[in-house]
This record gives structure tokens, C-alpha cells and sequence, in this order.
């Protein structure tokens, strides 16, 4: 079996030396963090869409262009980084100026919407691949880290999530209804994921450990109870599932498995619960308690009538074994 994407990870790249005092967090988080001045830290992080693999051949440019800055700009929200600039490299199987005027109007427009500058990039021949690095700010010390959850923590996500796999899935086996508005809206949370920049910055007063939901809820939790040390249980019946999902699918896999949400999973204390709330009212974003973090290791996931349930698929994995 060839070395998947975290193993590979691990053995070959996690040991790289970093002697600068300004390094305070490399590989392992959703971003690096590096000292800025007295008052803030620069949060940086990058990631790649490549055609085949993050999204369909025939995806609109301007969706392309959204995602490539959704992804990266959910990477800032999990660690509760305010956005500033990127960086664009490119990657392009042939200079067409229809999709490129397509592809930038809708990248310089989300970036207007962000309020972040494209301050340089690559561009080059190849096959289509779009790889974006953004570089964001977080007051000193405050960034919001995987390896804060503690024992009794209350485990939470923003939205609905497992919508984006559905209209994946849906899409792959050509089954979308253009007419059906459940099945619109799945395509769309798979397209144009939000990235929850404010609720991120709300968060770092609040909450212990964050990551976003890049590759599935258990794969992605998995991450912060390795590096808190600590296990999670969690409730099926609690997981916020949106009406189209219910619609479509009477199987939690994909709200456990399914990656490409992009919404926030992030612990708390139990007293912050009520804090919680009103957060979510002011800002318009369910935020649902799902489980617990308790000692040991592993995710248990019980059905409603407390019986733990075995779920065989994680999340998505470069390399790893495709079903
Ligand atoms: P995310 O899903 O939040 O973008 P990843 O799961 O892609 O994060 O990556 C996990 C961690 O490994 C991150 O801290 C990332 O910076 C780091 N990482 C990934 N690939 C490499 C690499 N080739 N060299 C060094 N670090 C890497
Ligand atoms: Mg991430």
C-alpha cells in the first residue's frame, strides 16, 4: 500500500527544522503562525484545486475561482485569522481568454468581498490546477489551534454540513435535477462553500480547538483529538443535517465522511454554551452541539439510543483508499 496523504505528510516533510524564534506554530494546523509585531500574529496557509480531483472537468470558471479562495479563506477562519493578501499560482492547460476573463472576474470579486489583495502568483503551462496562498493576521497569541480541546469540552460545527458530498455525489452519477430546488441547493454549498471568517474571529475568545471541514467531520475531528490528545463521542441524532439533505439522503454518511463543507467544528467548555447561542443568533449561524470530548482515543458515534455505531468511511484522503 502506497503512503497516504498524512502518512506521507509525516514521514517525509513533518521534521523540517525551524530554529526562527518568530516561528510559533509550523506544520500540523490549519495555518502556520508567525510572530508579526507586539500586538499580532501572521497566519499563512495554501491550497491547491486541481481538475479531476477537487472538482468536475466541465465546472464554471467562476465557480472554480470561488472555491480556490473559499478553500484558503476557510483555513484562516479555523484559526481565527483575519484574511489580508494572497498569492495566485496558476496552472493552465491553454490560454483561453474566455474562461480567464470568467475565472479572474469572479476571484477579483470575492476578493473585494473579503476585502483581500492579490499581491503576486506563477502562471504556467500544464494541466488545470489552481493553487492559492493567503497570508492573514490574528491578534498575538490568540489564534485558534487543534491542539486546545480538553476533557469535557462540548464539540460543535457551524451549519448544515454533508450537503456539498450529496451534490457531489449527485453530480458524479449525473442525477441533478435542475428543476428539484433541494438538489440547486446542494450544488451550490458544493460550489460555493462560506467561509466563516466572522464566526473564526468571534471564536478566539471563545472556544479551545478549531479546525474547519475541509475532508469529512470525522477525519477532520480526528485532527484535533490527535493533537490534543483526548476521544470524542458524539451523537448522530444531534448532527445538523439541512432540509435538502434530508430530502435526498436518510444516511448520515455523508455528514460524518463527506468533505467540502467548510464549515467550523470547534470545542468549548460547557459554560460557554449560553455565549454560544447568542453568537449564533447575531451572526445567523446555527451552531449545534454534537458530542463531547472525553478521555482516550478514537471517535465514538452513538445512535439516539446511546449505542455506539461503527462508520467505515472518515474522509476524504489524497492517496488513500478510494471507494
Ligand atoms: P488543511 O486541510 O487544513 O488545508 P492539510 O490537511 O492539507 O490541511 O495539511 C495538514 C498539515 O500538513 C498542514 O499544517 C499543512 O500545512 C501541512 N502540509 C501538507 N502538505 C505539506 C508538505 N508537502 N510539506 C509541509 N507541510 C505540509
Ligand atoms: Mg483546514
Amino acid at each position: 500500500m502506497p503512503l497516504a496523504e498524512f502518512g506521507l505528510i509525516q514521514r517525509f516533510f513533518s521534521s523540517a527544522n525551524h530554529n526562527s524564534t518568530d516561528l510559533i506554530l509550523g506544520i500540523g494546523d490549519d495555518a502556520a503562525v508567525i510572530r508579526k509585531d507586539d500586538k499580532h500574529d501572521y497566519v499563512v496557509a495554501v491550497d491547491t484545486l486541481n481538475v479531476g480531483i477537487h472538482f468536475p472537468q466541465d465546472t464554471k470558471p467562476e465557480d472554480i475561482a470561488y472555491k480556490s479562495l473559499a478553500v484558503n479563506l476557510s483555513d484562516m477562519a479555523a484559526m481565527g485569522a483575519r484574511p489580508c493578501f494572497v498569492t495566485l499560482a496558476l496552472s493552465l492547460p491553454e490560454s483561453d481568454e474566455d474562461w480567464l476573463q470568467r475565472f479572474s472576474q469572479s476571484f477579483m470579486h470575492t476578493l473585494q468581498q473579503y476585502g483581500v489583495a492579490l499581491i503576486g502568483g506563477d502562471t504556467t503551462q500544464g494541466p488545470l490546477s489552481i493553487s492559492v496562498q493567503i497570508i492573514g493576521e490574528v491578534a498575538k497569541g490568540k489564534a485558534l489551534l487543534r491542539s486546545g480541546a480538553q476533557v469535557g469540552d462540548r464539540i460543535y460545527v457551524s451549519g448544515h454540513i454533508g450537503d456539498a458530498a450529496l451534490g457531489l455525489q449527485l453530480l458524479l452519477q449525473h442525477n441533478i435535477n435542475t428543476n428539484d430546488d433541494h438538489h440547486c441547493y446542494l450544488l451550490q454549498r458544493l460550489n460555493r462553500p462560506t467561509s466563516r471568517i466572522e464566526l473564526g474571529k468571534e471564536l478566539t475568545g471563545l472556544a479551545h480547538a478549531a479546525i474547519d471541514i475541509s475532508d469529512g467531520l470525522l477525519a477532520d475531528l480526528g485532527h484535533i483529538l490527535e493533537q490534543s490528545s483526548c476521544a470524542a463521542r458524539i451523537y448522530l441524532d444531534q448532527l445538523p443535517l439541512s432540509k435538502a439533505y434530508g430530502a435526498v439522503s436518510s444516511d448520515p454518511v455523508h455528514a460524518l465522511s463527506g468533505g467540502d463543507d467548510y464549515e467550523l467544528c470547534f470545542t468549548a467548555a460547557a459554560e460557554q454554551d449560553e455565549q454560544l447561542q447568542l453568537l449564533a443568533h447575531e451572526l445567523d449561524i446555527p451552531l449545534t452541539c454534537i458530542g463531547e470530548i472525553i478521555e482516550g482515543t478514537g471517535i465514538a458515534c452513538l445512535d439516539s439510543e446511546g449505542k455506539a455505531i461503527e462508520i467505515h468511511r472518515q474522509g476524504y484522503q489524497h492517496f488513500g483508499a478510494k471507494e
